[in-house]
């Protein structure tokens, strides 16, 4: 018996591999038959449908409802150092097809399952490289990830930011610090739109900065000449500090992370603009937003940018309450012909229902409103087409009459 034919199996019920032949990539327990072999967390194993059929192959995570990730759609593959060197070639490649780094040197070089690469995330800040391994197969290649990773970046250093809650689904612990070169890179600058960000790669949220903002972040920009500006959830200043580049009057910022708005502060010193004109203040932003509201405050561009309220489907019902409150604040503080910017990075809230939450909003604040424009994520943060799931970021620009 060769090496191949005594790899594990995953053996599907019946009917159960409809979803692994449209290129879904997941492997849930339920859909599971049974396995045969012993695999360990983060092993290769051969995913056949309950009539024999080799599927692919997957990587195994014993402690996770997604039970298996599919690497590749062809059984005689093998999955090994070069296979992986290949995958992540093809990540670099697409960016470096784009015309992102005429503008930028932050990039998410590699977006999970939508670059054929489950449980892996890794984003490029100047020359370092934050990397996550989020789950048992990607845990299980990780030396040989990070290799590859110095090799065609020419990066030295990589700081791991698998602190993630989801690793503990994966039965993984929680690890962070540079995992090649040793630099001080708590501060790491980086150009965005000729704009300077210090993305604090040890301590920021997620990697340090959210990459997947940054053409909304420049329509914004676009938008905010002359505006009196409202930024909701401000984090390292990003929109705020666009605004203000763009030529806002005045720009107010909140964010309740007193860390987040020490980042932002010196954001914005990094900046050579105005900073007369860019107030943070640290607050809770439903609290803070009431309070505006019976202060009688009108702004003329409001950004809702707010952290995810439903990461899955279970969340929906109080995720929704909470967009909905937000914005029917947020559009009563709108003058007229305000704009509002809003967004949801919940993978649990479709772009319909978030239009439909908008809509309930308006009707409750009394606003008549109107979408005029859709937002997504960034072109280095792709939705492989057979991913849905990986369309996580979706975002209105609502005109207020
Ligand atoms: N717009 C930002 C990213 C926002 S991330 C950018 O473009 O970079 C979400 C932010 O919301 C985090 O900084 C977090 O500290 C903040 N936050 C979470 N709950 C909050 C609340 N109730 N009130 C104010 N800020 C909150």
């Amino acid at each position: 018996m060769n090496a191949k034919a005594a790899a594990p199996v995953i053996v599907l019920k019946a009917g159960r591999e409809k979803s692994i032949r449209r290129r879904h990539p997941w492997v849930f327990s339920g859909a599971i038959e049974k396995v045969l072999g012993d695999p360990q967390g983060g092993d290769t194993v051969l995913v056949r449908s309950a009539e024999g059929q080799q599927l692919g192959l997957a990587a195994y995570s014993p402690q996770s409802q997604i039970r298996g990730r599919m690497w590749t759609y062809d059984a005689s593959a093998s999955v090994d150092a070069a296979f992986l060197r290949n995958r992540l070639k093809c990540a670099l490649d697409m960016r470096e097809r784009l015309p992102l780094g005429q503008h930028t040197n932050a990039m998410r070089l590699v977006h999970s399952e939508s670059d054929g690469l489950p449980g892996l995330i890794v984003d490029r800040y100047a020359d370092v490289l934050v990397a996550q391994f989020l789950s048992a197969g990607m845990e299980r290649w990780r030396e040989d990830i990070l290799d590859a990773l110095v090799e065609l970046t020419k990066c030295e250093a990589v700081f791991e930011r698998s602190d993630a809650e989801v690793r503990t689904l994966e039965g993984l612990p929680e690890r962070a610090g540079f995992v090649r070169g040793n630099r001080d890179a708590s501060r790491c600058a980086i150009s965005e739109h000729g704009l300077v960000f210090r993305v604090d790669v040890a301590a920021g949220q997620k990697t340090g900065f959210f990459l997947d903002q940054r053409a909304n972040r420049l329509r914004v920009r676009e938008l905010s000449a002359g505006r009196e500006v409202l930024d909701c959830f401000c984090y390292s200043g990003g929109f705020a500090i666009s605004s203000l580049a763009g030529g806002a009057k005045q720009v107010t910022a909140i964010d309740s992370s007193e860390t987040a708005i020490k980042v932002a502060r010196e954001n914005l010193k990094s900046n050579a603009l105005d900073a007369s004109r860019l107030v943070f203040k640290e607050a809770d932003v439903f609290l803070h937003l009431r309070e505006l509201r019976n202060r009688g405050a009108k702004f003329d561009l409001i950004v809702l940018d707010p952290p995810k309220f439903a990461p899955t489907a279970a969340q929906v019902e109080n995720a929704s309450r909470a967009y909905k409150d937000i914005n029917l604040l947020a559009l009563k503080l709108l003058s007229p012909g305000g704009l509002l910017a809003t967004f949801s990075c919940s993978g649990g809230i479709s772009a319909d229902l978030f239009q439909k939450i908008i809509a309930g909003a308006a009707l409750d604040a009394g606003a008549d409103a109107k979408i005029i424009e859709r937002f997504g994520p960034a072109a280095d943060h792709p939705v492989a087409l057979e991913f849905p799931e990986g369309d996580y970021l979706k975002g209105l620009l609502v005109y207020r009459a």
